[in-house]
């Protein structure tokens, strides 16, 4: 099945005959993906802008100081040690030619494939609100993280310096959207304004302020009722403001208009209000579905293309019960279907349809408190929920020495109540002294 085509573009030097496999994107279902192409006699290629796999479902803690960028991070090239039929490269999809089987880089020569799996994940999406492009800050990537990080902190040392910026929001954080994302960040904040109360004992910390703005009439849409209800009590409790059935309308440099007229001041928007897929999709040239997702066959293949899957957030595949949501175990079981499709075809038999198993859902306000729902009905709630939600992330974490890092510092918070990544970390071009 490898072309001799293959053997002089491809940068793999064992290749051999064997068919190439290029996997785009090192995250959850990239990487579950090369994983479970493990026994086959194939040569796979991970193309991933970056050189590490990130842990997205605790990005909110890096952006709130309780963990540091390389706790939740992990180098694909490290995941691979061992697998010997998986090669790493460094650099961005620019496009596929899938009529030439081959994937443009931004960098280096392009690759060419047998097979190829798409898993370049979803981006952020503004929904075209005015402002929010430029004015929110995103939370996909590390870089987001980082930045809100420092933004936040930077806010708190200024409003030291000069408490009348309290009054222009200096201190008030509108978060935009009740999914998990808005409810777990919403949550973290108000832990993290609690400690930075300590650093600066001269500001009038209590005046700082989480507003959480959800366009539906109740928090985490798509769990249980119960679920929603001890959310929204527990945020409230926590002192954050939530308002339900509100859009926002605007996002200036200096605050938050909503659907109603009011005004909040504010210099942070937080935007988890809403994804759509990689814009690699759009350059495929295939039919595209809701939030710009590859339309897939039932085996996730590109309809006309049995060679090309595409899984995770890129993907638009449905099941019995509608479109399946943007979710990490929605991406791995996608990959592991995708490799034994492959497997099925190197073998000989036709492929089966895709079936997601659905394990459950989960959501955490903050200390003691999460809400779990797992197979069986089984809901979890308060600090059942908390450490079934704290022992689920532990497990599924990429690394032994992120488990450890990660352990360490919830121990460290729980029983200091302190946040000790709270540092302002500027990169070259932000300092003053950079010129
Ligand atoms: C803040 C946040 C919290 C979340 N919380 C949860 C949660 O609690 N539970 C849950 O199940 N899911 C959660 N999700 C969703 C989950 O992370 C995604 O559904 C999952 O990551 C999708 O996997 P993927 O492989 O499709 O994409 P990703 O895991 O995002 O991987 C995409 C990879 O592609 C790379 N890439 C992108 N474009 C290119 C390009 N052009 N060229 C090369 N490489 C590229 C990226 O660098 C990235 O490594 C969360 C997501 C976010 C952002």
């Amino acid at each position: 099945m490898a072309r001799d085509s293959a053997k002089t573009l491809t940068t793999r030097t064992t290749s051999g005959e064997r068919p190439q496999v290029v996997v785009v994107g090192g995250g959850f279902g990239g990487v579950a993906a090369a994983q479970a192409l493990r026994s086959l006699p194939v040569d796979v290629t991970v193309v991933d802008r970056d050189n590490y796999h990130g842990f997205w479902p605790l990005l909110y803690q890096v952006a709130t100081a309780a963990l540091g960028p390389g706790d939740i991070a992990h180098n694909i090239r490290g995941i691979f040690w061992g697998q010997t039929n998986v090669d790493a490269r460094m650099a961005t999809v620019t496009g596929v030619d899938l009529d030439s089987r081959r994937v443009e880089l931004d960098t280096g020569p392009p690759l060419l494939y047998d097979w190829l799996i798409l898993a370049a994940g979803s981006v952020n999406d503004s929904f075209g609100v005015p402002g929010v492009a430029e004015n929110g800050f995103p939370l996909k990537s590390l870089p987001d993280a980082m930045a809100l990080r420092n933004h936040l902190l930077e806010h708190f040392e200024r409003a030291h310096t000069d408490p009348g910026l309290v009054d222009a929001g200096f201190l008030t954080v509108v978060v935009a959207g009740g999914g998990p994302t808005g409810v777990e960040i919403s949550g973290a904040l108000a832990e993290l304004f609690r400690v930075l109360g300590r650093d600066f004992p001269g500001l009038d910390v209590g005046r700082a302020s989480v507003v959480l703005v959800e366009m539906g009439d109740h928090l985490l849409n798509g769990f249980h009722a119960s679920s929603q209800a001890e959310a929204l009590r527990t945020l409230r409790s926590r002192g954050v403001e939530v308002r339900l059935g509100t859009r926002i309308a605007e996002a200036r440099p200096d605050g938050v208009t909503f659907d109603d007229g009011s005004v909040v001041p504010t210099k942070t928007l937080v935007w988890a209000a809403g994804v759509r897929a990689n814009p690699l999709a759009d350059v495929l040239g295939v039919e595209q579905g809701r939030s710009g997702t590859v339309v897939v066959a039932d085996d996730l293949s590109v309809p006309g293309h049995p060679e090309v899957f595409v899984i995770g957030d890129m993907a638009g595949f449905a099941n019995a019960k509608g479109p399946l949501p943007m979710v990490a175990p929605v991406a791995q079981q996608g990959a592991r279907h995708a490799a034994t499709c492959i497997r099925a075809r190197l073998d000989g038999r036709s492929n089966r349809p895709f079936r997601y198993r659905d394990k459950g859902k989960m959501a955490t306000v903050g200390r003691h408190s999460a809400v779990a729902e797992l197979p069986l009905g089984i809901r979890l709630g308060g600090t059942p929920g908390w450490l079934s939600w704290l022992g689920l992330h532990l497990v599924l974490l990429v690394g032994a020495r992120n488990r450890a890092a990660v352990l360490l510092n919830w121990a460290w918070n729980y029983v200091t109540w302190d946040r000790g990544n709270r540092i302002i970390l500027r990169l070259r071009g932000d300092s003053p002294d950079d010129g």
